[in-house]
């Protein structure tokens, strides 16, 4: 058996990262103005967050969940239903990670189309994941009216814009793919993009009626404060710091606040692009790309109506996407990919204001009131994953910047694991990730891709004119 034992202390919200190269430079200090948590237009209109405390003492679970985002919480909402004892760690304050702090769009599909992933994962399982992945935007509003989360979801629909005649060809297919698994996406022409979204200078697009979105941060708190409820034992400030075997269980140990331990016979990993080094290898099968979100000023509905009206959703598909949605107050959040690092610069958003007046020029000389952001996890195979890392201890998460929708799901799926349900049966493939190459230094390769991306859609986009 693997050794998984690690003792770290650099949890992201607690300490410096020991191991970190120098030239990586050391977010953890932040000397950035922009902190991509505490400036999140959601800390500012999220319901109350719910009373947790750090763990002290010793205590005994059957199932220990590590990361209280949207897959940890979910999965402990369907453990504890089906009456099993649950301890969820959080090492920072609840929604510290991207679930706090997301763009809170949900979405179908992942980057890989169904004949992609049939390929990939082969007939039957590959079918078993289409079937669930059609589902995903409304298993999520389902399970927000069945648990009555107050967390203003809307689910008006999606836009997703092609800026060129090879995007347009690329979407045109992948709607050809997904009909034949009974999925269906509204193939659009230009006219349509601008009409269902306002959006101007798109070839092309694809519509999808069952997506939506909804306040990330109220979504994160509302399914803690059900869990509560539900006897789930959540404990936030407590970062597990050391995994050790104990005969058939797992020894958690919690440092920071905390101190506390958790004995638990199985334990679920859910720290997507906040993992760390407690797990041997997990953290190297992830890069941490960071994405950026900005808010607006409160729209008048004039303009409103002419920008994404009825509150659709819009993205762009182009390699760095632009994604827009409106929230609750008629604020457009705005959102782009971000330097490598965690904290942020009124500068580092003047891209992506730039890119929304290209796209909505209505919105020239709006005011940006909230900026924020956060890491996205990428994975080499561009999908999420779930891994036996060992005997009761389970990974799931790389969501690729599509974990609001399957983050939840998968936190249902790696539930039904942990209930028995055999690993053939489930709706997303167990798999050993691959790990990237050269781990320590992704910031300069990550850095590197981004540029190349951003030099090849404006190669595109100039061929494209
Ligand atoms: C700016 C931004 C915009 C996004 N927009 C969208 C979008 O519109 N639609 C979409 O589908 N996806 C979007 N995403 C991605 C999506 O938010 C994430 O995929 C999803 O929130 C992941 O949820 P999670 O529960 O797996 O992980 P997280 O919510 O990141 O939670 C992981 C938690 O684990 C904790 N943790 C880490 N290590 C430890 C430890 N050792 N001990 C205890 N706790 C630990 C962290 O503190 C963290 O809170 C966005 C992400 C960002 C950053």
């Amino acid at each position: 058996m693997r050794s998984v034992l690690r003792q770290c202390d650099r949890h992201p919200a607690f300490g410096i990262d020991r191991f970190r190269m120098p030239w990586q430079g050391n977010d953890l200090s932040n000397p950035y103005p922009i902190d991509g948590a505490r400036d999140a237009l959601w800390r500012a209109t999220a319901v109350a967050p719910v009373d947790c405390r750090p763990l002290d003492g010793d205590i005994d679970a059957d199932v220990a969940i590590i990361g209280a985002g949207f897959t940890g919480l979910n999965a402990a909402l369907v453990l504890a239903e089906a009456g099993t004892s649950v301890v969820v760690l959080e090492g920072a304050d609840l929604g510290f990670g991207a679930s706090g702090r997301s763009g809170g769009q949900v979405n179908l599909g992942l980057n890989l189309g169904p004949s992609a992933l049939i390929a990939r994962f082969g007939e039957g399982a590959g079918r078993r994941l289409i079937e669930r992945l059609a589902g995903v935007p409304d298993e999520v509003f389902a399970l927000i009216e069945r648990h009555d989360l107050n967390c203003d979801p809307v689910q008006m629909g999606w836009v997703q814009g092609a800026a060129s005649d090879g995007q347009r060809r690329l979407q045109e297919n992948l709607a050809r793919d997904y009909e034949r698994h009974g999925v269906h996406f509204d193939v659009l022409d230009a006219a349509q993009v601008q009409r269902r979204s306002g959006a101007h200078g798109y070839k092309g697009g694809l519509f999808c009626a069952t997506a939506g979105s909804l306040h990330p941060l109220s979504y994160t708190r509302e399914m803690a404060r059900v869990a509560l409820g539900m006897g789930v034992q959540l404990f936030t400030h407590s970062p597990v710091t050391a995994l050790e075997r104990e005969g058939r269980h797992w020894r958690l140990s919690c440092a920071g606040a905390s101190g506390g331990r958790v004995r638990a016979e199985t334990v679920l990993v859910c720290t997507n692009a906040y993992t760390d080094d407690l797990v041997d290898g997990l953290k190297e099968t992830v890069v941490p790309v960071r994405s950026l979100l900005m808010a607006s000023e409160p729209l008048p509905m004039e303009l409103r109506d002419r920008v994404m009206p009825g509150e659709v959703t819009f993205v762009d598909k182009r390699r760095l996407i632009l994604y827009l949605r409106y929230d609750r107050d008629g604020r457009l959040c705005a959102g782009d990919h971000g330097p490598m690092r965690d904290g942020f610069r009124l500068e580092d958003y003047t891209a992506v204001k730039r890119r929304v007046v290209e796209v909505f020029p209505d919105l020239a000389g709006v005011r940006w009131d909230y900026h924020w952001g956060g890491r996205v996890a990428m994975t080499r195979s561009k999908l999420p994953f779930i891994q036996v890392v060992d005997d009761g201890l389970v990974a799931g998460m790389g969501y690729n910047g599509r974990g609001v929708g399957m983050g939840s799901i998968m936190g249902r799926i790696l539930a039904e694991f942990v209930l028995g349900k055999p690993e053939g049966e489930l709706d997303f493939p167990v798999s050993t990730p691959k790990p990237f190459a050269f781990h320590p230094f992704h910031r300069i390769g990550a850095t590197v891709a981004i540029a190349w991306h951003g030099l090849m859609d404006r190669i595109e986009m100039r061929g494209n004119r």
